[in-house]
């Protein structure tokens, strides 16, 4: 489509968006009485606003049932994580058995670590990429050291080329090829968190397990944001958090999927707890671990049903629009927005860089922009106009319009401030 930076046509773009109606469904800050423009969805998504009834439903069951709530309340409580299963199972290509929800993200990295990365003999190896999100850095550094092994041999980071933002598919095959039957575990980010590139998860899998490894991904910029096969993948875990792209509220709990050829193999190493325990015989309080033959096995302790309840009500949206809908309005929002950025910099004669790939299936909501010379006045200026946007040392700034919430309007108006921006500075 041919775009134009004009306010008419950024209103009709709206008008024939099927999902600009979801705009309404979310509560925005507000910047001296006017809604924000929020580009920040990447970091912490919007509140939507049927999470009060959800969080109000688990008060006010917990007030009149106290602990009868656990079989009585409107959606009890004990097996209130299942409710997940299938419709985030759509979200992230899967079989409804293979995911569940439970903790935070980094410890659910941990804990899947405990099962898939076991190193023995030769194979004692993580291949991740380099300049991980620090979480991931720390995590792997400490298992590996758990293990009474040395990160400086275990730790193998794949490498950009000098002088290049974004990874290449091949470089990141040849290094797990050269590595071989060493790697233990190949663990990556399948959207990098700064330049928002989107690795080529299915190639990556594959040649990983070619060379006999375990793959498991960090999901965090992925999930809801990308399409996701991982069951055809044969991916075999994966985690990700639920207050980015998927709008659960600051520090909410994490999905997990593991793959079902995992499922039945008792063998593997847990850190279980009684949450993973045989549901039919979990309040028995029998002795022996028997875990549940699905994801749900990995589970730990009885989950915070206070936290669960507004992922509960994000969910429920994803799954009434469908991921196929939200793909279709973020490309086309993303390509608009950098349509927008590139006129304002004409205009403007400012130096910049889009460092986020242009290759559309590199790239999903992100778009990170580093700019030669502004600083952080910039960012200061856009926030006081009301962009809330991302920054990031040196100078970078990243940009995630959300198809949910995100109108082809609010991509102009920040085009419109940009413009103001980088003529006041
Ligand atoms: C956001 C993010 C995290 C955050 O981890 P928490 O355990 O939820 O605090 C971890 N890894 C990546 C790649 C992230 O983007």
């Amino acid at each position: 489509m041919k775009f134009e930076n004009t306010l008419e046509f950024a209103k009709y773009l709206d008008t024939i968006d099927p999902l600009a109606s979801y705009q309404q469904e979310f509560n925005f800050p507000k910047v001296n009485g006017k809604k924000v423009i929020y580009f920040t969805g990447n970091s912490l998504g919007l509140q939507p606003k049927k999470s009060l009834e959800y969080v109000n439903q688990v008060m006010s069951d917990w007030a009149q049932l106290a602990v009868e709530g656990h079989f009585y309340a409107d959606k009890p409580w004990w097996d209130y994580h299942e409710r997940f299963c299938e419709p985030l199972s759509k979200v992230v290509g899967a079989k409804a058995s293979e995911v569940t929800v439970m903790n935070t993200l980094t410890v659910n990295l941990h804990l899947l670590m405990a099962s898939f990365y076991r190193p023995s003999g030769k194979r004692v190896k993580i291949i991740c990429e380099e300049k991980a999100f620090p979480s991931d850095q720390y995590l792997i550094e400490s298992q590996v050291k758990m293990h009474n092994l040395d990160p400086k041999i275990c730790i193998i980071e794949a490498k950009r080329r000098p002088g290049e933002h974004n990874f290449r598919t091949q470089d990141i095959l040849e290094l797990i090829q050269e590595h071989g039957q060493e790697v233990a575990l190949v663990l990556m980010g399948g959207v990098n968190y700064y330049t928002g590139q989107v690795l080529d998860m299915q190639a990556i899998t594959q040649k990983a397990h070619s060379v006999g490894s375990k793959i498991g991904w960090d999901l965090a910029h992925a999930a809801g944001n990308v399409a996701l096969d991982l069951h055809q993948w044969e991916v075999d875990f994966a985690a990700w958090c639920s207050y980015k792209y998927m709008n659960a509220g600051p520090g909410n709990a994490s999905g997990c999927f593991i793959h079902q050829k995992h499922h039945h193999n008792k063998d593997l190493v847990r850190l279980a707890g009684w949450w993973g325990h045989n549901k039919q015989r979990r309040f028995l309080m029998e002795k022996e671990f028997d875990p549940i033959d699905s994801a749900n096995g990995w589970q730990v302790s009885n989950p915070s049903i206070l936290s669960l309840a507004p992922y509960l009500a994000s969910v429920d949206m994803f799954d009434q629009v469908g991921m196929q809908a939200l793909i279709t309005k973020r490309d086309k929002i993303t390509s608009f927005l950098e349509y927008t950025i590139k006129q304002v910099a004409q205009q403007t004669r400012t130096q910049y860089e889009i460092i986020t790939p242009n290759d559309p299936i590199q790239r999903a909501s992100q778009l990170s922009v580093l700019l030669h010379g502004q600083g952080k006045d910039l960012f200061t200026y856009l926030l006081e106009q009301g962009v809330i946007v991302d920054w990031r040392e040196p100078n970078v700034i990243r940009l995630a319009p959300v198809p949910l919430y995100t109108s082809y309007l609010d991509v102009y108006q920040f085009g419109q401030i940009f413009k103001q921006a980088c003529s006041a500075i």
